[in-house]
């Protein structure tokens, strides 16, 4: 397996697209689980696969060597299942209507955090005749977020053993998620979940699945890891770490490979970011010196130079936060972007006296930093965020494609 397919040019008349690259997701997948050494390796698929397609996320983490999937609701879960993607699934977010009775006639597993869900995931196991429902239990151990706190445990686990000794339910595992606070606090928030499982036994349940970290723990805290681990953003190759080491490489005065010099545990992966942003560029003009540039005139040209516009705005994910910050490349040259980002369209400034980029030139937004494109983590700092939100943000005009998959 290659850990990249190669990208086809944007076809003509295509506006705006994302492309995922499947090969790249499954060799991320294969690297992190020979490096982590789990016994059970969960690859987060929710939210269309942090904006990467949920099923072509799902069907390269499985290539990987994922042997479950994790998403936030049912219903990307009954997704997964409409697509024939039949490998285990997990989903934790739940709301007093989500439907338990169709995840349970697709063999869904529910994590749950209150004896309100147990008791409605029994009800429908009853519901779909003989079948337990496969159940895990989400405890919080210091998020006050999702999860049980700690003062149901007790009763929660006690309901789930007679649940599991009436038939109905099947408690695969115990969950909890940490705050990535500091190597203490998650340490703590591990000492509470061993305590709980330590319950759990003592009431006779005995889930095989113990799970606590995502991303940020697993690479950094081997003791979270436990039987499985969650891994989300760096399936993506993507880094978990906010002042990400990733793609420094072309901004950073003396170069270098991108991440070279850096000792961050996610570096030191080489893992390869499986998502490209592209568009054509649209338009290209002179302009004078002193001219403004969009709304507000943020920006004044400082001498003639040529002005190239995209069409992507901040309806397709492009953060107005980052105007005057981003940056894009066409034919491998680094452009600034210049002047407000507008709902539909951004500006970039392209010099010279001769435009070197023309109309119908493909602009990448942000792509693999190793084959000379931006990275996510670049727009993520221009806009004052974090890479899942750039990748996750990407509006519904973006037209999706997908290459490097399994024939
Ligand atoms: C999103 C999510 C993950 C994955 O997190 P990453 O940081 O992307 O690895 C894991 N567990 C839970 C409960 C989540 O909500």
């Amino acid at each position: 397996m290659t850990a990249a397919a190669t990208l086809p040019p944007l076809p003509a008349g295509v506006l705006r697209q994302a492309v995922t690259d499947e090969a790249a997701i499954a060799s991320n997948v294969a690297a992190l689980r020979g490096v982590l050494d789990v016994r059970h390796l969960m690859v987060v698929v929710k939210a269309d696969g942090y904006g990467h397609g949920l099923v072509p996320a799902a069907r390269a983490a499985l290539t990987g060597g994922a042997d479950w999937l994790g998403v936030a609701d049912v219903d990307e879960a009954l997704t997964l299942r409409s697509a024939g993607v039949m490998a285990p699934v997990l989903a934790w977010l739940h709301g007093p209507g989500s439907d338990f009775p169709a995840a349970a006639a697709a063999g869904i597993d529910l994590a749950l955090s209150s004896l309100a869900q147990l008791d409605a995931a029994a009800k429908a196991a009853r519901a779909a005749a003989g079948g337990r429902a496969g159940v895990q239990l989400a405890l919080d151990t210091g998020l006050n977020r999702n999860g049980a706190p700690r003062e149901a445990w007790a009763a929660l686990f006690r309901r789930a053993a007679e649940l599991e000794a009436a038939g109905l339910v099947r408690v695969r595992g115990i969950l909890s998620h940490v705050s990535n606070t500091s190597e203490a606090d998650d340490l703590a928030q591990l000492a509470l979940f061993r305590e709980a499982v330590g319950r759990a036994r003592g009431v006779g349940l005995r889930p095989e699945l113990l799970h606590l970290a995502a991303t940020a723990a697993a690479l950094t805290l081997p003791p979270t890891r436990l039987t499985m681990v969650r891994i989300g953003i760096a399936a993506y190759g993507l880094t978990p770490f906010e002042a990400g080491f990733d793609d420094l490489g072309a901004s950073t005065a003396g170069g270098g490979p991108p991440g070279a010099g850096t000792d961050d545990p996610f570096t030191r992966l080489g893992l390869t970011p499986a998502l490209t942003l592209r568009a054509p560029v649209v338009a290209v003009r002179r302009v004078a010196a002193g001219e403004g540039v969009s709304y507000g005139y943020t920006y004044r040209t400082a001498g003639p130079t040529s002005l190239a516009l995209i069409p992507l705005g901040y309806a397709d994910g492009i953060p107005r936060s980052a105007s005057n910050r981003g940056v894009v490349t066409v034919g491998g040259v680094r452009y600034p972007q210049v002047g407000r980002i507008a709902m539909d369209q951004f500006i970039i400034e392209a010099g010279g006296r001769d435009p070197a980029v023309r109309v119908g030139d493909e602009a990448i937004v942000f792509g693999d930093p190793a084959r000379g494109a931006v990275g996510v983590g670049e727009w993520a700092r221009a806009a004052g965020t974090i890479g899942y939100e750039i990748v996750t943000r990407l509006g519904r005009r973006v037209g999706r494609t997908s290459v490097g998959g399994a024939a």
